[in-house]
């Protein structure tokens, strides 16, 4: 369990944000309410929140707007909740500087278990060197992989794009900006790389690379890591 945060919640349809409200309370968190954007700026900088969790189709302007300029001076993370669900919209919104994204409809579930994620990640952020999943252990001082304590070998590539995914434990990361870590700005088109390379990375960290648990594949979007 998560110790209790501050949530901005943005959201202009009342019983949504009556439902997630309600449903954070009982987590311990407490909770500030927007309808619009315009308040949502002086929150942030009056309660100095952990999360938001942002709608994008305001009555007074798009969430993404606020997303960005929210990021000109916080860490503070973003998730999206949006009736937009195509490709597009979700890339747009990651590019933007969102750390995940959900779609209505949505199952209230997994909207905590995302929150649980964001705040944990958003704790443990400064610098942790030492990341274990399964039976994984990355030391990342040593640049040291380790499976069941057998050392595991990495190519530079695939330890960087490893690394590139700790960095972002919980968040969804789109092709760009894995491709962009990896690779440099050169290969920002070439997706097929990246598939070819997680692929590689669940063959040698996942227990059963069909059915991965860490390495997961967010469609049409990228990826996501899970510890
Ligand atoms: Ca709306």
């Amino acid at each position: 369990m998560n110790e209790p945060a501050v949530i901005l919640l943005i959201e202009d349809e009342i019983q949504i944000r009556r439902f997630v409200r309600s449903a954070l309370e009982d987590e311990g968190h407490q909770v500030l309410e927007c309808g619009t954007l315009k308040p949502s700026m002086a929150h942030v900088h009056a309660a100095k929140p952990q999360l938001a969790i942002l709608d994008l189709g305001l009555p007074d302007g798009d969430g993404i707007d606020f997303i960005r300029e929210l990021h000109t001076h916080s860490e503070m993370p973003v998730l999206v909740l949006s009736a937009r669900s195509s490709e597009g919209d979700k890339i747009r919104a990651l590019d933007a500087g969102a750390d995940d994204y959900l779609t209505k409809p949505f199952s209230i579930g997994e909207l905590l278990a995302r929150v649980r994620a964001l705040l944990r990640r958003n704790k443990a952020a400064p610098a942790e060197l030492m990341f274990r999943f399964g039976e994984v252990a990355v030391d990342l001082v040593q640049r040291l992989v380790t499976r069941n304590g057998d050392v595991v070998h990495l190519t530079p590539i695939e330890y960087r794009l490893l690394c590139a995914m700790l960095a972002n434990v919980g968040k969804v990361m789109t092709y760009r900006h894995l491709l962009r870590a990896v690779w440099g700005n050169s290969h920002i088109e070439s997706n097929h790389y990246l598939r070819i390379y997680v692929s590689h990375l669940r063959q040698k960290l996942e227990n059963d690379p069909t059915q991965p648990k860490h390495f997961l594949t967010e469609t049409g979007v990228g990826y996501r890591f899970n510890i």
